[in-house]
């Protein structure tokens, strides 16, 4: 898969600069953000709704481009409440990944679907 070259930070940084063009750092309040992301994985969610395992596999091109778009607005939402936080996101999810791998060792939860308080 071909990788995009922004990073994190310098997504970060046009955001914050796009905000600031439009004065709209009045409305990019925490709160205001956070229920940004969740409207924006709600409208994510949308595009699968109702979809068979099958259908939802084998999107249309059409709306594949659709749900890139809306993974794009939850990351961009979350990467702004992240900012406004300021909370390294990048740092937090390396530091949930290995969180995830000591509560998800390998040995157990190997082609499990299982929570990691059953395992
Ligand atoms: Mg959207």
């Amino acid at each position: 898969m071909k990788k995009h070259t922004d990073t994190l930070e310098t997504l970060r940084a046009r955001l914050a600069a796009f905000a600031a063009e439009r004065d709209w750092d009045q409305f990019h309040n925490p709160k205001n953000l956070a229920m940004a992301v969740a409207g924006e994985a709600g409208e994510l969610v949308e595009h699968f709704q109702w979809l068979t395992f099958d259908e939802a596999v084998n999107l249309p091109r059409e709306a594949r481009d659709e749900v890139a778009l809306e993974a794009a607005d939850v990351l961009l939402f979350l990467l702004r409440l992240c900012d406004k936080l300021d909370i390294d996101l990048g740092a937090a999810a390396e530091k949930k990944l290995a969180l995830n791998a000591k509560k998800y060792p390998v040995h157990k939860s190997r082609g499990r679907a299982t929570k990691y308080n059953k395992l």
